[in-house]
């Protein structure tokens, strides 16, 4: 997943699992001197929720003396999640937060010449993501190796990937680790929170059925890949990320929450902490 002479920005929310990345990374990276890590907090703009995510990031931070950079909804969009999620919108918060957060962070890496951004996706994330992809027939995202890509494109590497979330949790306390505590106040909203309690439910029933999902997702995707012609990702008409279609999904949504947008992405250069 890592070179020796990589510049790492992991995304770091505050939350066990990232916290847990963080501290594992800094452990491995000091047997690298030529690479670089540095950490990279998305504020979104959630009142009573994201400052104290980013005032742990920073503790972690002063402590592991790792560099630390918190880019904004508000910055970058001209808007902010509280906005968003006080307008009647065709989709619910969290559908318009994971895609622009996405985008935060690539621009984010990008002005800190990243070579690589880790993000602290678990076992019991990418369960849950595979099978909406799959309830959703979202075949771009099951698909998620693209074969070539044109545009602003940095790898992205999930080294929890197959790690169970209740074992990111055990490493966070057994390392004394503070971490976020408070709920995001509209993530009860999404459909990701009844599948995560459905997976619960049944990987106590049938235990190693996480695991499972992911691995026959991951075959579904090889398999499909190795029969259909070349996937090429493009350069986003409107912002250059990378995407399958004319414009990004985070274009269109701006567009549609923004008829008249000042500003889509700001692009200006970041100095670490
Ligand atoms: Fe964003 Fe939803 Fe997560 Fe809250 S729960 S931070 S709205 S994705
Ligand atoms: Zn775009």
């Amino acid at each position: 997943m890592l070179e020796p002479r990589d510049v790492i920005i992991v995304a770091l929310s505050g939350g066990k699992d990232s916290v847990a990345l963080l501290q594992i990374l800094w452990k491995l990276e000091r047997r690298f001197p030529p690479a670089r890590l540095v950490a990279l907090t998305v504020d979104e703009g959630i009142s009573g929720y994201r400052n104290e995510a980013i005032a742990i990031s920073r503790e972690i931070c002063g402590a592991l003396n790792i560099g630390h950079v918190v880019v904004t909804f508000d910055e970058l969009f001209g808007l902010t999640m509280d906005d968003v999620a006080s307008r009647r919108n065709e989709l619910q918060p969290c559908s318009y937060c994971g895609v622009l957060r996405r985008k935060a962070l690539n621009e984010g890496a990008r002005r800190l010449r990243a070579t690589k951004v880790a993000t602290a996706h678990n076992l019991d994330d990418e369960g849950q993501t595979a099978l909406l992809n799959v309830m959703h027939g979202d075949t771009e995202r099951i698909l998620s190796v693209p074969n070539k890509t044109e545009g602003r494109f940095i790898p992205r590497v999930k080294p929890l990937a197959e790690v169970p979330e209740r074992e990111t949790t055990l490493y966070a306390y057994a390392t004394d680790t503070p971490f976020q505590s408070i709920p995001c106040p509209y993530g009860n909203e999404a459909l990701r929170g009844d599948i995560r309690v459905m997976l619960n439910r049944l990987e106590l029933k049938h235990p190693g059925l996480k695991y499972t999902i992911c691995k026959s997702v991951d075959k579904l995707s090889q398999s499909i890949n190795a029969t259909r012609r070349s996937r090429i990702l493009r350069a986003c008409s409107a912002c250059g990320d990378p995407t399958p279609n004319d414009e990004c999904q985070a274009c269109k949504m701006l567009k549609a929450l923004k008829p008249n947008p000042s500003r889509t992405c700001q692009s200006t250069s970041l100095k670490t902490a």
